[in-house]
């Protein structure tokens, strides 16, 4: 290769993306280094070594990291502080070799965007002189509330007394609708401290970026821009471009399943059923019912008498009442795992039972899905805030007892007033609106677009010098 076509690839810039190896944080990432590369950037994902062969995206390099436990990650490791510990050293050390790798190539790396959960990856990025960026997987509205808990502006727990939290410009937050970790920070102490420790080094970031757009978090007229709040260059949503504005060729799905999808089966159940008569249910990647819950999901999904497809991750299927999937054949479909995106697209689908993880909750809000919330954890309780409250497009389930059952007979409520209750019409109206903004934001000319370009054109050109500038914001 000639000089001056080494220099064209430099100048075009290439990015390292490291996600989080789980389904909801890959599926953002990946999207985002797909995004970047169909803008120009060439975008390489680094992945731990046991999630790299789940990773297909044309466009788009996959390289291996190392997270310490290479033959099964997370699973193999004693607990979340000894993983995130051992990922950090193990991670740092064998993301710097991959920097280094390609320094003597034609496509040298000039920007690490990396998962906010991993911190240290900035300052290995600092340390090889190229820019660094966070990427924040959930909501700006969350990503504020635990820089200001960072910030000591809040203190924990959040009390039931201290609530409605109401800062200017985001949406009021009563108690049920606080991410757990700020009412329980006992509960699980190494995530919650590594939720802060994101925060540590934000202050070095050349940019920080937020999976949502303007439109969807803001509480108008307080704030004209998420940014106001939050010192965040918001791309979202980060769902494969077929779903939203078409603008990548042939992106049709995300490019990463850590399990394998019963795509045909479920496409097969779909196809015979009629439009908008269908429950989907799906708590996720991570969530573990407990067995009382997973009974009444069960049971109310049964007594509907509705049709239901319901993702019971194999993990969970011990938990399934005896006989349930004998019994219910007629109505419903258990499967392991699916291609959600493609069956929220499905028009069969009528309304999306969801423990309201942040990816799930856009999904369905692009795909104009009407939502009944089950949150179980973390974010989850925010988010279904904004699905009842803030977008009106679906409800929160009420639970029985202080282990967040949520009931068959309330289950059953639910589905009846998603799906055809008097306030059923308003929920899929407002869906198809924000379904339109979450288009306008990522189509040519839109918020999310707009951000992506600049950002495409300042790291190829060094534009790092602006990002610095506008740092005072927030303190950051
Ligand atoms: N997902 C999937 N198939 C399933 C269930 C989930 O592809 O059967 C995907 C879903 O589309 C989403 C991700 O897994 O992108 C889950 O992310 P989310 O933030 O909703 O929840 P988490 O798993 O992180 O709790």
């Amino acid at each position: 290769m000639g000089k001056e076509q080494q220099v064209e690839h430099v100048r075009r810039g290439h990015v390292v993306v490291i996600p989080y190896p789980s389904q909801g944080h890959i599926n953002p990432l990946l999207q985002f280094a797909k995004r970047l590369a169909s803008k120009g950037l060439k975008a390489t994902v680094a992945t731990t070594h046991y999630t790299v062969k789940s990773i297909y995206a044309p466009n788009v390099g996959v390289e291996a990291i190392s997270d310490g436990y290479d033959e099964g990650g997370f699973a193999y490791s004693p607990d979340t502080d000894t993983y995130l510990k051992a990922f950090k050293t193990f991670g740092s050390k064998t993301l710097s070799q991959l920097i280094r790798k390609f320094e003597t190539t034609s496509s040298p790396i000039t920007c690490v965007i990396y998962d906010a959960f991993f911190p240290w990856a900035l300052d290995v990025a600092k340390q090889h002189g190229v820019y660094g960026a966070p990427f924040f997987t959930n909501s700006a509205t969350v990503s504020s509330i635990f820089y200001r808990v960072h910030k000591g502006l809040l203190t924990l727990p959040i009390k039931m007394e201290d609530t409605p939290l109401s800062i200017p410009g985001l949406h009021k937050l009563d108690y049920p609708d606080l991410p757990g970790f700020l009412k329980s920070p006992d509960f699980y102490p190494a995530y919650l401290a590594m939720k802060l420790s994101q925060f540590d080094n934000l202050h070095q970031a050349d940019w920080i970026f937020g999976n949502t757009f303007d439109d969807l978090e803001l509480q108008l007229p307080v704030a004209e821009r998420v940014g106001e709040l939050w010192r965040g260059t918001l791309i979202g949503p980060m769902i494969p471009s077929a779903y939203l504005d078409g603008q990548i060729e042939g992106d049709i799905g995300y490019g990463a399943s850590l399990w394998k999808p019963l795509d045909h089966k479920c496409k097969k159940w779909l196809e015979l059923k009629p439009a908008g008569s269908v429950v989907y249910a799906s708590f996720g990647s991570l969530v573990a019912l407990t067995p009382k819950q997973m009974e009444e999901i069960a049971w109310g999904l049964k007594e509907s008498g509705r049709h239901f497809l319901w993702v019971v991750k194999e993990s969970e299927r011990g938990k399934l009442p005896q006989g349930f999937i004998e019994e219910t054949e007629e109505k419903g479909l258990v499967v392991t795992w699916c291609q959600q995106l493609e069956l929220l697209a499905h028009k069969a689908i009528g309304c999306f039972v969801t423990h309201c993880g942040w990816n799930s909750t856009l999904e369905a809000l692009c795909l104009g899905v009407p939502m009944v919330g089950v949150p179980k954890f973390a974010d989850q309780y925010t988010n279904a805030k904004f699905i009842e409250e803030v977008w009106g497009v679906g409800v929160r389930a009420e639970e029985e007892d202080d282990k967040g059952t949520v009931g068959r007979e309330e289950l059953q409520l639910c589905l009846r007033e998603v799906m055809d209750g008097e306030r059923s019409q308003e929920m899929r109206k407002n869906a198809g609106k924000w379904r339109e903004l979450a288009k306008k934001a990522v189509c040519q000319g839109g918020s999310s677009d707009n951000n992506i370009n600049e950002f495409v054109a300042d790291v190829c050109t060094g534009g790092k010098k602006r990002a610095k500038e506008e740092k005072h914001m927030n303190g950051f």
